[in-house]
């Protein structure tokens, strides 16, 4: 059977059954040869794969290390008796523990049946060769097997071309492997954007082609992608690929407004560009490059011009975080990151007065906490540096975070949870029912004892609650 590649023009065959195997040693860990040595002892094939041979062959450190074997599941039970656990058995898999608890993943080869709904395979069928489990696999450079015994690799898709050629390539046709399963699409974008490679121009082409498809992809299967692409080294082009391939629009239609959308002098860009340089600006990690993604998504829609007609965006970041809410829990994101960045971008335009006082500096700190300040001034940091402007004086975030240091070191911030009433006090003494008034009166509280902290005790505080009474 032959395959068919347009390619700069030139039609390309791939022979599908190009098979070599290659003599090279990976150094895999004791605890996964022991298993793959045996099941090969017991009669059974043993190779080791997926990201473990590939991440080796790259010289990266492997996340995890993937067994599969033409042992069934029931097989690998009975000869790890003991250290095994049936953690996915009718996909075929096994956990086996090592003494030192190392778990290592044992799989059965597969033969994946058809798809019919996009994401996953009908039935799922055991083989006893290697060939057909490489065969359901993704992409080349993910479909290498490594006999451990032998020190060899079988490379059925020509993987070790493209690992040095750095590409990511379909295994098979491209648009067919995308039909079966569409999270692949965006796989293919991760894994470019991590490794640092290309995707190969037939495999993007079919991503062109079927990007519709990733809405059948479940929320959090998407999202497990959009968090790795967005702390990988290329996170900017990783956003611009699936932008430009029309999965973007799928997955966070709340940005597409911005790619037209100036950011706001002339010169200055796109808000999409201008988004994608903070994000690779600013440190990687989850909330920071989700709060530099989505910071400005606010601005097309509060697009307006001030008297002397000057673009401005007024209340953007209000708007910004409402609509990074809805995109973030429309992706299933836990609370407390949708917390964190939404926090963040509604604070983004924050500026401090070097004229603030101790006291203002404190009530600052008790409002936000100082994880969150020391947030803003990353994410304010990379904005500006994104825009090629110098920290000018009300804006200078290491100056002000200077201070907060300073002013913490002098004693300690207080918060509403360090005030000698609470909240049950609060309701008994106002005579009201949960809600809004209490965190009010919370909060004058502590603004009279961030002014006088000696209030703080409760035959202080609860006269000012009385005194409140009607207020
Ligand atoms: P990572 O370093 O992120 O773990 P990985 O390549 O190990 O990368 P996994 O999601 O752990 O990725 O999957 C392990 C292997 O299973 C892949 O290398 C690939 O061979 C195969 N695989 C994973 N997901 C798919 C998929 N959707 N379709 C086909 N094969 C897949
Ligand atoms: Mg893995």
């Amino acid at each position: 059977m032959q395959l068919t590649e347009e390619r700069h023009g030139h039609a390309r065959t791939m022979d599908l059954n190009f098979e070599r195997i290659v003599n090279m040693n990976i150094e895999v860990p004791r605890h996964v040869a022991r298993i793959a040595r045996e099941l090969e002892a017991r009669g059974h094939h043993a190779y080791v794969v997926g990201g473990a041979v590939r991440d080796s062959l790259l010289g990266r450190t492997p996340k995890d290390w993937d067994i599969c074997t033409s042992a069934t599941p029931d097989e690998v039970e009975d000869i790890f008796r003991g250290s095994a656990v049936p953690t996915g058995k009718r996909y075929g898999t096994v956990t086996v523990l090592s003494a030192d608890r190392d778990a290592v993943e044992v799989t059965t080869f597969r033969k994946d049946g058809t798809y019919s709904d996009g994401r996953r395979p009908d039935v799922v069928v055991f083989s006893s060769d290697v060939r057909d489990d490489l065969a359901r696999r993704d992409f080349t450079i993910n479909a290498l097997a490594y006999d451990v015994l032998q020190g060899a690799v079988l490379d059925c898709y020509n993987g070790l071309g493209d690992l040095k050629a750095q590409v990511i390539r379909a295994v098979g046709d491209p648009c067919a492997r995308f039909r079966e399963d569409s999270l692949r699409m965006l796989r293919a974008v991760r894994l470019g954007a991590e490794l640092g490679f290309a995707i190969a121009s037939g495999t993007l082409a079919a991503i062109e082609s079927n990007h519709e498809a990733i809405t059948r992809i479940s929320w959090e299967r998407i999202r497990e992608e959009l968090s790795a692409m967005l702390i990988s080294p290329r996170a900017g082009d990783s956003i611009r690929i699936a932008e430009e391939t029309g999965l973007l629009q799928h997955i966070i239609p709340e940005l597409q407004a911005c790619i037209a959308a100036p950011a706001g002098p002339p010169g200055a860009g796109t808000v999409f560009d201008h988004s994608l340089k903070v994000t690779d600006i600013v440190e990687p990690v989850l909330h920071l490059r989700l709060a530099a993604l989505l910071h400005d998504i606010g601005k097309p829609a509060t697009l307006g011009r001030d008297a002397s007609g000057a673009t401005r965006f007024f209340g953007h970041e209000k708007v910004g975080a409402a609509l990074a809410r809805q995109a973030l829990e429309r992706l299933r994101y836990a609370g407390e990151l949708v917390r964190r960045v939404t926090l963040l971008i509604e604070r983004h335009m924050f500026t401090c007065d070097p004229a603030t006082k101790d006291k203002g500096i404190r009530r600052i700190v008790a409002t936000l906490g100082i994880d969150v300040i020391r947030d803003l001034a990353k994410l304010r940091e990379a904005d500006r540096t994104a825009l090629g402007a110098g920290p000018g004086p009300d804006s200078n975030m290491a100056a002000f975070l200077a201070r907060v240091e300073d002013v913490m070191s002098r004693g300690p911030v207080l918060s509403v949870r360090d005030l000698a009433v609470n909240g049950n006090d609060v309701m008994e003494a106002l005579g009201v029912p949960e809600g809004p008034q209490v965190g009010k009166a919370l909060s004058r509280l502590l603004d009279a004892v961030l002014e006088d902290p000696e209030l703080n005790s409760r035959e202080r505080l609860l006269p000012l609650l009385q005194d409140m009474k009607g207020t």
